[in-house]
């Protein structure tokens, strides 16, 4: 049975942290592509690009590398798009196992998540490292969850918005295509 990687965010935008966690889980279990999946109407999210302008930067992001994939499945839903009703989604279009790639700030937050029991039983959840985030503390391990030795990488779309708005360079924290597109639209200023 192939299994796909879910990678769902806000991705406002996406910086090489996404890319290098998203190609070192795909080897790491064996899978067969990542399917980036840009949140519509995120539920704890403050929302601060258009969900088009998004998807764009993803596209521009991921381009290139076959094993990558979009979906557009979000904005076909209606309403708050919850995880567990994403995942649900996609295993009607998608033949295979889904492995949910998961941020450990994520997943520490997983409890507030709806149906975050169900969410576990429906696709395999693998957790990324991430620094501040300490994966080997109880919280953060449970039995059927996979942990991913993708390295530990210090980048967050916060932090761009932030460096962007302070007119700092950005370069090598985003794809050269991404940093070309938040100048042209003049994001973040
Ligand atoms: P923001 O700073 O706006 O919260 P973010 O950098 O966390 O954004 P998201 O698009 O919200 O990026 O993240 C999508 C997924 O990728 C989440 O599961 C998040 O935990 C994970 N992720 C993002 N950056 C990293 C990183 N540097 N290390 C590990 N996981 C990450």
């Amino acid at each position: 049975m192939n299994r796909y990687g879910i990678f769902g965010g806000l991705f406002d935008p996406p910086h090489l942290g996404h890319l290098i966690i998203a190609q070192g889980v795909l080897e790491e279990f064996g899978l067969k592509k990542i399917i980036f999946v840009p949140a519509y109407n995120p539920p704890h999210k403050h929302r601060y690009s258009s969900y088009r302008v998004r998807c764009r930067m993803v596209e521009l992001a991921i381009e290139g590398n076959a094993n990558f994939l979009l979906s557009g499945i979000e904005e076909r839903m209606s309403g708050k798009t919850y995880t567990i009703e994403v995942v649900k989604r996609l295993k009607q279009e998608i033949k295979g196992r889904l492995y949910l790639i998961i941020g450990a700030d994520q997943w520490l937050e997983i409890k507030t998540w709806r149906s975050p029991e169900k969410l576990i039983r429906e696709c395999q959840v693998v957790v990324v490292p991430r620094p501040g985030y300490e994966l080997n503390k109880g919280i953060l391990r449970r039995k059927g969850i996979l942990t991913s030795h993708t390295p530990l990488i210090d980048i967050s779309s916060t932090r761009i918005r932030k460096m962007v708005k302070q007119g700092a360079n950005i370069r090598y924290l985003v794809p050269e295509p991404v940093l070309r597109y938040i100048r042209r639209q003049r994001l973040y200023r």
